[in-house]
């Protein structure tokens, strides 16, 4: 059946311009640059029309259902050509993980998965592009040159024409920075676009009931910024054994953003952390020797031991405080603490040493033992594996072993003793020897700095004991 195209869309057209009028209404209709205004027009072609259109719509209704179904159901030209692209340029082993292609500014963009050990020169490869172009790209100048150091994780992603002809790539060198290398009439050339970061300061606020990851969240922060909270009060408290529903924190962070994006977490500037019922506070301070925490009084919130000589990351992630319960009771006929964790869970030598002992005993298991400064031993035992020899020299927080259940045990766990002059003692309520404090040439400036802070932190945990008090009811006079 043929069908006079033009004359039926025009015929088309025209009723819809109608049906428009029919109900009264102005139409806008813009189409790119075009712009068509249709306004109730007393125009004596669409009298006439209107009349058919009474007579008739109902038909031409139906035409028109008929023709839209058609245009959606039937793909343009270009959506046709997309999808066999696409078909065609998808290998049946993958050469190279390229994540989603993004379009900004219609530039397709397809973005390198850069794995460990890949080279800028295996990946040219995968593409299909040329060693000559790699060479003139890296040897175009000093920008360039860094395109030769990428690693995994790195930014980088290519964009190519149809036949897969290289346009341009980008490259994120810096937070900040952005290198374009562009082929422009044959000839490379680069450029940097500098990306600016927004710093947003938050406070946050947050009360234990299950897991600290989990009142993290509910106050809004990352789980590594939650990580970030711990390690700076690590020294003070065992986050495995110690937490308590009930127990409190507060802090003023950064949130960075980039491009009005959320980019990554920021510095902690300052935090508190109430662990049953003692309250400790610290503020981030650059003395001239870079940034670290310092107690309200000036001290550094590290010390020479850290509470837990493991990662509660690993423990605490569906964490019921009351299950520790029954371990501690056996900390008195047992001279050391029991840390239950999942076999693998990294241990760290809780402070700087040499390690005395590496081994394995039938009783211990795979061992380590850490002679530190001022008659102090560390013991850990039942490792899966151990990480050190004897004779090496460990820092704090360096890992040491895993935990494990070798030895004579019924379960993974890390068995940690704290000898002091060769009487076992309770690593967590041990008292230590406290840090020494800032420089008295540094201290008035700390401290000017850190009142307002501290008064800071103070109102958001007074803010939000007021919200849980019951509202007292005024006397009526
Ligand atoms: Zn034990």
């Amino acid at each position: 059946m043929y069908i006079n195209m033009s004359v039926f869309v025009d015929e088309f057209m025209q009723i819809i311009y109608l049906c428009f009028d029919s109900i009264n209404c102005k139409v806008h209709l813009k189409k790119k640059h075009k712009q068509a205004v249709f306004k109730n027009a007393n125009n004596p072609k669409f009298a006439s029309l209107s009349f058919k259109f009474k007579k008739f719509h109902l038909i031409l209704v139906w035409i028109m259902a008929t023709m839209l179904l058609f245009a959606f159901a039937i793909p343009s030209k270009e959506t046709i050509s997309k999808h066999k692209k696409l078909q065609l340029s998808m290998p049946t082993e993958p050469l190279l993980n390229l994540t989603a292609e993004t379009t900004s500014f219609d530039i397709k963009w397809k973005h390198v998965d850069i794995k460990k050990g890949q080279t800028l020169s295996s990946i040219f490869d995968a593409l299909n592009l040329s060693q000559t172009l790699l060479y003139n790209i890296v040897h175009l100048n000093k920008e360039a040159k860094q395109l030769t150091k990428i690693y995994p994780g790195a930014d980088l992603a290519f964009n190519m024409d149809d036949s897969g002809h290289f346009l341009q790539l980008k490259y994120r060198i810096s937070e900040s920075e952005e290198l374009f290398i562009k082929k422009v009439d044959d000839k490379l050339v680069s450029e940097i676009v500098l990306h600016t970061t927004e710093t947003e300061v938050k406070t946050a606020n947050g009360t234990i009931t299950g897991s600290l990851f989990n009142a993290g969240k509910k106050s809004g922060l990352t789980d590594a910024m939650v990580m970030k909270l711990a390690s700076i009060f690590a020294w003070d408290i065992d986050f495995i054994l110690d937490i308590r529903a009930g127990d409190t924190f507060s802090l003023i962070y950064e949130k960075i953003y980039q491009d009005g994006e959320f980019l990554h977490d920021g510095r902690i500037i300052a935090a508190s952390f109430t662990n049953q019922g003692k309250t400790y506070k610290a503020i981030s301070y650059d003395d001239g020797n870079g940034w670290s925490y310092y107690s309200p009084e000036g001290r550094n919130m590290k010390k020479a031991f850290l509470r837990a000589p493991l990662n509660f990351s690993y423990i605490s992630s569906n964490f019921n405080p009351k299950r520790f319960h029954p371990v501690q009771k056996r900390v008195k006929p047992h001279r050391g603490i029991d840390y239950a964790a999942p076999r693998g869970t990294p241990v760290f030598a809780a402070g700087n040493g040499v390690v005395t002992r590496s081994s394995y005993s039938k009783y211990n298991g795979n061992y380590v033992f850490i002679k530190h400064p001022s008659g102090i031993v560390t013991k850990y035992l039942h490792f899966t594996k151990r990480k050190v020899k004897k004779g090496q020299r460990v820092k704090q927080g360096q890992t040491i072993g895993t935990v494990g259940s070798t030895g004579m045990v019924t379960g993974a766990h890390l068995h940690y003793e704290f000898v002091l002059n060769g009487v076992h003692r309770n690593p967590r309520t041990v008292k230590l020897p406290k840090a020494s404090p800032l420089a008295k040439s540094k201290i008035n400036a700390y401290l000017s700095y850190a009142t307002p802070l501290l008064s800071q932190l103070d109102s958001i945990s007074v803010t939000r004991i007021a919200l849980h008090q019951p509202k007292i009811a005024k006397k009526e006079s």
